[in-house]
């Protein structure tokens, strides 16, 4: 927000009565250096306009124009995945299931876990994006079907990741929530690809990505016709070893508080270890996210990958239970 100061009005008694109603600012110079106007910053308190325009300095308050519009234009409202709402003003909303689809029984088994337990969505790859080439990478396209099959056989809806252009149509065919991955949030072409579906996308930060870039990620997706972005904090690489990533809980409230964003959390990549995913899930509702997506699988000592951080059925019944103990707070 950018205030004019009326001509001959003072920049500092200007800047003090701002100060005291808690908004931060800093000077507009001219090329002269004489100060015309302030500028808002953004973590101020959010005031009336008609308050500033009341200032005996202030000749006119404007707003600049946003570089992600229609990011802005989601704030406030739940995203919609069919009759499934996620986002503010909705209960938090729990997806869960294994890393990897590894089999239609495997999946079938771990749909059937993950509703007993509250989840309205199941989670699982097909394609996986693995750091080493000899790893497992995903069943491929054939996992779809078999997943969407799980999904209905519970009520379930789908989300899963697209890491190809090449897939999009294939994944679109069986999925409710398309799913972009850290590793490519940044993967404009893909990006695109996605949005031109109409769908909605859960949209997860890169590993090592300012939050103005995840946010202007999302604004890619809907420039190019996403129905909606669900952004997913899963953690930033740091140096610690005993932890897979680092949890930027601080970016979930900003999104969730500041920016009225639907956010949602995935304390399983963020940890990487399964005895920290119920205190990671806690704090993430307590900050503001709308939603988990977690790692669970009928038997992890099995998992093909991520074993380490999936949970075992009772873990996981606990995190619904946190899940419906948050809802009761709306
Ligand atoms: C996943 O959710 O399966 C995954 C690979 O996560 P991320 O993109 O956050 O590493
Ligand atoms: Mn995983």
């Amino acid at each position: 927000m950018w205030i004019t100061l009326r001509p001959g009005a003072s920049g500092a008694s200007l800047k003090s009565r701002l100060q005291a109603l808690g908004l931060w600012t800093q000077p507009m110079q001219g090329h002269k250096g004489q100060i015309h106007g302030l500028r808002v910053l953004p973590h101020s308190r959010p005031v009336e306009l008609t308050t500033l325009l009341e200032l005996p300095e202030v000749l006119d308050v404007s707003l600049p124009p946003s570089d992600r519009p229609r990011v802005d234009a989601q704030a406030g409202e739940a995203l919609r995945v069919g009759d499934l709402r996620i986002g503010p003003g909705a209960a938090p909303v729990l997806m869960a299931g294994p890393c990897s689809v590894e089999s239609e029984a495997q999946i079938h088994e771990a749909a059937a876990m993950v509703a007993r337990h509250g989840a309205a969505v199941l989670r699982g790859g097909v394609f996986k994006p693995r750091t080493s080439p000899y790893a497992f990478d995903g069943v491929g396209a054939q996992g779809l079907p078999w997943m969407r099959a799980a999904a209905d056989a519970h009520g379930l809806k789908v989300v899963t990741e697209v890491m190809s252009q090449a897939d999009v149509q294939e994944v679109a065919r069986y999925a409710d929530l398309f799913q972009i991955g850290s590793r490519n949030m940044q993967n404009y072409a893909l990006l695109h690809a996605v949005g031109r579906a109409g769908m909605p996308v859960l949209l997860k930060r890169g590993m090592a990505s300012p939050i103005e870039d995840w946010l202007l990620a999302g604004e890619h997706l809907l420039h190019a016709g996403a129905s909606g972005v669900l952004f997913c904090e899963r953690g930033l690489r740091g140096q610690e070893p005993l932890l897979r990533n680092l949890l930027d809980l601080s970016a979930v409230a900003l999104l969730r508080h500041s920016l009225g964003q639907p956010v949602v959390v995935d304390p399983s990549h963020a940890a990487g270890r399964r005895d920290l995913i119920e205190p990671l899930s806690r704090a993430a509702l307590a900050a503001g996210a709308s939603g988990l997506i977690v790692e669970a699988h009928p038997d992890p000592a099995q998992a093909r990958s991520d074993g380490p951080q999936a949970l075992h059925e009772d873990e996981l019944e606990r995190i619904g239970r946190a899940c419906e103990a948050f809802a009761q707070e709306l």
